[in-house]
Protein backbone atom coordinates (compact mmCIF):
# COMPACT_ATOMS: atom_id res chain seq x y z
CA UNK A 1 0.00 0.00 0.00
CA UNK A 2 3.16 2.28 -0.03
CA UNK A 3 2.32 3.15 -3.43
CA UNK A 4 -1.73 4.07 -2.58
CA UNK A 5 -3.32 7.00 -3.03
CA UNK A 6 -3.15 8.58 0.81
CA UNK A 7 -5.60 10.73 0.43
CA UNK A 8 -7.84 8.35 -0.77
CA UNK A 9 -6.96 5.24 1.03
CA UNK A 10 -10.47 3.93 0.85
CA UNK A 11 -10.57 3.57 -2.78
CA UNK A 12 -7.02 1.88 -3.00
CA UNK A 13 -7.94 -0.37 -0.14
CA UNK A 14 -11.37 -1.23 -1.74
CA UNK A 15 -9.73 -1.87 -4.80
CA UNK A 16 -7.61 -4.15 -3.31
CA UNK A 17 -10.06 -6.04 -1.71
CA UNK A 18 -12.29 -6.61 -5.12
CA UNK A 19 -8.87 -8.05 -6.96
CA UNK A 20 -7.96 -11.30 -6.82
CA UNK A 21 -4.55 -10.17 -4.63
CA UNK A 22 -4.09 -12.45 -1.65
CA UNK A 23 -2.80 -10.29 0.80
CA UNK A 24 -2.47 -6.55 2.06
CA UNK A 25 1.28 -5.45 2.29
CA UNK A 26 2.01 -2.49 4.73
CA UNK A 27 5.31 -0.83 4.84
CA UNK A 28 5.81 1.22 8.30
CA UNK A 29 9.44 2.99 8.44
CA UNK A 30 10.65 5.12 11.13
CA UNK A 31 13.25 7.41 9.18
CA UNK A 32 15.93 6.00 11.03
CA UNK A 33 16.01 2.07 10.13
CA UNK A 34 15.16 3.43 6.29
CA UNK A 35 16.14 6.85 5.25
CA UNK A 36 12.28 7.41 4.89
CA UNK A 37 9.13 8.04 6.29
CA UNK A 38 5.87 6.15 5.63
CA UNK A 39 2.84 6.11 8.25
CA UNK A 40 2.24 4.97 11.47
CA UNK A 41 -0.11 2.70 13.77
CA UNK A 42 -2.83 5.11 13.90
CA UNK A 43 -3.19 4.94 9.82
CA UNK A 44 -3.18 0.93 10.09
CA UNK A 45 -5.06 0.57 12.84
CA UNK A 46 -8.12 3.12 10.59
CA UNK A 47 -7.38 0.48 8.00
CA UNK A 48 -7.89 -2.57 9.90
CA UNK A 49 -11.92 -2.49 9.56
CA UNK A 50 -11.43 -1.91 6.05
CA UNK A 51 -9.29 -4.66 4.38
CA UNK A 52 -11.06 -7.47 3.87
CA UNK A 53 -7.45 -9.46 2.98
CA UNK A 54 -4.94 -10.58 5.76
CA UNK A 55 -2.42 -7.88 6.65
CA UNK A 56 1.35 -8.47 6.40
CA UNK A 57 2.85 -5.85 8.49
CA UNK A 58 6.60 -4.67 7.13
CA UNK A 59 8.62 -2.74 9.87
CA UNK A 60 11.03 -1.17 8.70
CA UNK A 61 11.88 0.62 12.20
CA UNK A 62 14.71 -0.23 14.70
CA UNK A 63 13.52 -1.75 17.86
CA UNK A 64 10.53 -3.43 16.55
CA UNK A 65 10.00 -5.53 18.94
CA UNK A 66 8.77 -2.43 21.24
CA UNK A 67 5.88 -2.26 18.88
CA UNK A 68 4.56 -6.11 18.61
CA UNK A 69 1.57 -5.65 20.94
CA UNK A 70 0.59 -2.62 18.47
CA UNK A 71 0.86 -4.48 15.16
CA UNK A 72 -1.35 -7.24 16.78
CA UNK A 73 -3.65 -4.75 17.89
CA UNK A 74 -3.91 -4.05 14.48
CA UNK A 75 -5.13 -7.06 13.41
CA UNK A 76 -1.91 -7.98 11.61
CA UNK A 77 -1.96 -11.76 10.64
CA UNK A 78 1.99 -11.23 9.65
CA UNK A 79 4.51 -9.43 11.27
CA UNK A 80 7.78 -8.80 9.62
CA UNK A 81 10.86 -7.50 11.35
CA UNK A 82 14.17 -6.98 10.19
CA UNK A 83 17.11 -9.39 10.72
CA UNK A 84 19.39 -6.01 10.93
CA UNK A 85 16.73 -4.51 13.45
CA UNK A 86 16.95 -7.52 15.89
CA UNK A 87 19.76 -8.01 18.42
CA UNK A 88 17.23 -10.79 20.31
CA UNK A 89 15.79 -12.17 17.13
CA UNK A 90 14.62 -15.21 18.37
CA UNK A 91 12.90 -13.78 21.45
CA UNK A 92 11.44 -11.23 19.30
CA UNK A 93 9.99 -14.01 16.80
CA UNK A 94 8.59 -15.84 20.08
CA UNK A 95 7.20 -12.67 21.36
CA UNK A 96 5.64 -12.06 17.77
CA UNK A 97 3.91 -15.48 18.16
CA UNK A 98 2.56 -15.21 21.31
CA UNK A 99 0.73 -12.61 20.51
CA UNK A 100 -1.31 -14.41 18.14
CA UNK A 101 0.34 -13.58 14.70
CA UNK A 102 2.45 -15.10 12.35
CA UNK A 103 6.42 -14.11 12.64
CA UNK A 104 8.52 -12.76 9.31
CA UNK A 105 12.03 -11.93 9.28
CA UNK A 106 13.03 -9.68 6.60
CA UNK A 107 16.35 -9.93 4.97
CA UNK A 108 17.91 -6.50 3.00
CA UNK A 109 20.08 -6.79 -0.11
CA UNK A 110 23.68 -7.71 1.54
CA UNK A 111 22.34 -10.00 4.29
CA UNK A 112 22.87 -13.55 3.35
CA UNK A 113 20.32 -15.81 3.59
CA UNK A 114 23.03 -18.17 5.74
CA UNK A 115 22.30 -16.24 8.65
CA UNK A 116 18.95 -17.82 9.04
CA UNK A 117 20.21 -21.12 9.33
CA UNK A 118 19.51 -21.08 13.26
CA UNK A 119 16.53 -19.20 13.34
CA UNK A 120 14.47 -20.22 9.72
CA UNK A 121 12.71 -23.50 11.95
CA UNK A 122 11.07 -21.03 13.67
CA UNK A 123 10.10 -18.65 11.26
CA UNK A 124 6.33 -18.72 8.90
CA UNK A 125 7.89 -16.14 6.34
CA UNK A 126 11.32 -15.05 4.88
CA UNK A 127 10.84 -12.09 3.34
CA UNK A 128 13.90 -10.78 0.52
CA UNK A 129 14.16 -7.39 0.22
CA UNK A 130 14.96 -6.83 -3.75
CA UNK A 131 15.56 -3.25 -3.53
CA UNK A 132 16.94 -1.35 -0.58
CA UNK A 133 14.02 -0.43 1.63
CA UNK A 134 12.85 2.82 1.93
CA UNK A 135 11.08 4.20 -1.12
CA UNK A 136 8.66 2.60 -3.59
CA UNK A 137 9.37 1.92 -7.58
CA UNK A 138 13.10 1.01 -7.48
CA UNK A 139 14.99 -0.70 -9.74
CA UNK A 140 15.02 -4.62 -8.93
CA UNK A 141 18.71 -6.00 -7.62
CA UNK A 142 18.83 -9.34 -9.90
CA UNK A 143 20.94 -10.78 -7.06
CA UNK A 144 17.42 -11.74 -5.36
CA UNK A 145 16.93 -13.98 -7.83
CA UNK A 146 20.22 -16.44 -6.70
CA UNK A 147 18.90 -15.50 -2.87
CA UNK A 148 15.37 -16.89 -3.63
CA UNK A 149 17.37 -20.14 -5.17
CA UNK A 150 18.95 -20.44 -1.81
CA UNK A 151 16.65 -19.87 0.61
CA UNK A 152 14.65 -22.79 -0.91
CA UNK A 153 17.01 -25.35 -1.34
CA UNK A 154 17.55 -24.23 2.55
CA UNK A 155 13.98 -24.67 3.79
CA UNK A 156 13.68 -28.03 1.09
CA UNK A 157 17.04 -29.65 3.00
CA UNK A 158 15.57 -28.59 6.80
CA UNK A 159 12.35 -30.52 5.66
CA UNK A 160 10.35 -27.48 6.43
CA UNK A 161 7.33 -25.55 4.87
CA UNK A 162 8.27 -21.37 5.45
CA UNK A 163 7.20 -18.96 2.93
CA UNK A 164 9.28 -16.84 0.87
CA UNK A 165 8.05 -13.65 -0.09
CA UNK A 166 9.82 -11.16 -2.40
CA UNK A 167 9.47 -7.23 -2.23
CA UNK A 168 10.59 -4.84 -4.15
CA UNK A 169 11.15 -4.21 -7.93
CA UNK A 170 8.16 -7.11 -8.39
CA UNK A 171 6.48 -6.57 -12.08
CA UNK A 172 5.53 -9.04 -15.22
CA UNK A 173 8.95 -9.56 -15.97
CA UNK A 174 11.25 -10.38 -12.73
CA UNK A 175 7.53 -12.25 -11.17
CA UNK A 176 8.43 -15.45 -13.26
CA UNK A 177 12.21 -15.63 -12.70
CA UNK A 178 11.51 -15.05 -8.86
CA UNK A 179 8.58 -17.92 -9.03
CA UNK A 180 10.57 -20.13 -10.55
CA UNK A 181 13.37 -19.62 -8.02
CA UNK A 182 11.00 -21.08 -5.43
CA UNK A 183 8.82 -17.50 -4.47
CA UNK A 184 5.24 -17.77 -2.56
CA UNK A 185 4.25 -14.41 -2.62
CA UNK A 186 5.46 -11.76 -4.40
CA UNK A 187 5.04 -7.83 -3.34
CA UNK A 188 3.76 -5.48 -5.53
CA UNK A 189 3.47 -1.82 -5.25
CA UNK A 190 4.15 0.76 -7.58
CA UNK A 191 3.89 -1.53 -10.75
CA UNK A 192 0.45 -2.08 -9.36
CA UNK A 193 -0.90 1.55 -8.12
CA UNK A 194 0.78 3.42 -10.97
CA UNK A 195 -0.71 1.03 -13.71
CA UNK A 196 -3.74 2.26 -15.74
CA UNK A 197 -5.75 -0.78 -14.68
CA UNK A 198 -4.44 -1.73 -11.30
CA UNK A 199 -7.09 -4.46 -11.24
CA UNK A 200 -5.91 -5.82 -15.01
CA UNK A 201 -2.75 -5.94 -13.55
CA UNK A 202 -3.11 -7.91 -10.50
CA UNK A 203 -4.95 -10.08 -12.88
CA UNK A 204 -1.85 -10.36 -14.87
CA UNK A 205 0.49 -10.91 -12.22
CA UNK A 206 -1.68 -13.76 -10.26
CA UNK A 207 -2.17 -15.43 -13.78
CA UNK A 208 2.05 -16.08 -14.16
ZN1 LIG B 1 7.53 -4.21 2.33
Amino acid sequence: MLSADFLNLQKDIEMVNNSEADWFHLDIMDGVFVPNISFGFPVLEAMKGMCKKPMDVHLMIVEPQKFIKEVADCGAYMMNVHYEACMHLHRTVSAIKEAGMKAGVTLNPHTPVCLLEDIIQDLDMVLLMSVNPGYGGQKFIEHAVDKTRCLKEMIRRKGLETLIEIDGGVNLQTAPELLDAGADILVAGSFVFKSPDPLRTIHELKAL
